[in-house]
């Protein structure tokens, strides 16, 4: 039998690191880590209780509040992120938390806690995980490191189809400034940036089908298991 190793995905927003995670995960039978969605969760604590992210006195106090957990759902087989008790896998992609959450992962009492717990869901191998700070701070060690990015037009209007068929009202130019202005705020922030390094493999997939990503990821896949047994 093989052995396990960790996959770290990262990228730009909304460019199917998550497709391609749970694709992979599916394929090999890992673990598939959403790290946005903890990010998102803590987002949605800050709206639901007014948490002033200036105020560190409030954003202390708040985190020791928040509870996240994974639990697995039964139908999907797939992980669900909870907060406090109650699932929010849903509600943590509508517009109104991604309006804030960059400004809410920027801090960095909020990411020591983040990568604590992202690092302790990975110790024992066998997990992808995607995010912006995977491959350079969650796992720096990990077999394969993917970094993936799209044109942001295709991007954009990917993400404005699947937020109306969530029945969403944001309108494909609120879905562009959104997600220019998290990649510009994620890869410019003090504390682990989104960074591309030759550490990554460079995958573009404006002009790919979820198959064709599929299929360059597995080879890649194999490729770092084999360089692993061999090291
Ligand atoms: O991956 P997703 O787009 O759901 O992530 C939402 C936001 O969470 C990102 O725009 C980024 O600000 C933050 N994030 C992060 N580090 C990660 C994952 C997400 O800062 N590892």
């Amino acid at each position: 039998m093989r052995s396990k190793i960790n996959i770290a995905i990262d990228g730009h927003s909304s460019c199917g690191k998550g497709t391609l995670a749970k694709q992979l995960a599916e394929k090999l039978d890992y673990t598939f880590i959403d790290s946005g969605s903890m990010y998102r969760a803590v987002a949605l604590y800050f709206l639901e209780n007014q948490i002033n992210c200036a105020n560190e006195t409030q954003v202390h106090s708040a985190l020791s509040e928040i509870r996240l957990e994974f639990q697995k759902n039964q139908t999907t087989q797939r992980f669900e992120i909870f907060l406090n008790g109650k699932s929010v896998e849903n509600r943590i992609r509508q517009m109104d938390v991604a309006a804030i959450v960059s400004e809410v992962a920027a801090l960095s009492v909020v990411r020591k806690e983040m990568v604590r717990i992202q690092q302790e869901l990975g110790a024992d191998k066998g997990v992808v995980m995607d995010g912006r700070d995977i491959g350079t701070v969650v796992f720096p060690d990990a077999e394969l490191k993917i970094f993936m990015t799209a044109d942001v037009k295709v991007r954009a209007e990917r993400r404005h189809k699947e937020l109306v068929a969530s029945g969403s009202d944001a309108t494909l130019e609120e879905v562009t400034n959104n997600l220019t202005t998290r990649d510009r705020i994620d890869s410019n922030r003090e504390d682990s940036p989104l960074t591309f390094t030759d550490a990554y493999r460079l995958l573009d997939n404006s002009h790919l089908s979820p198959n064709e990503q599929l299929e360059i990821a597995l080879d890649w896949v194999h490729e770092a298991s084999i360089n692993d047994r061999i090291s």
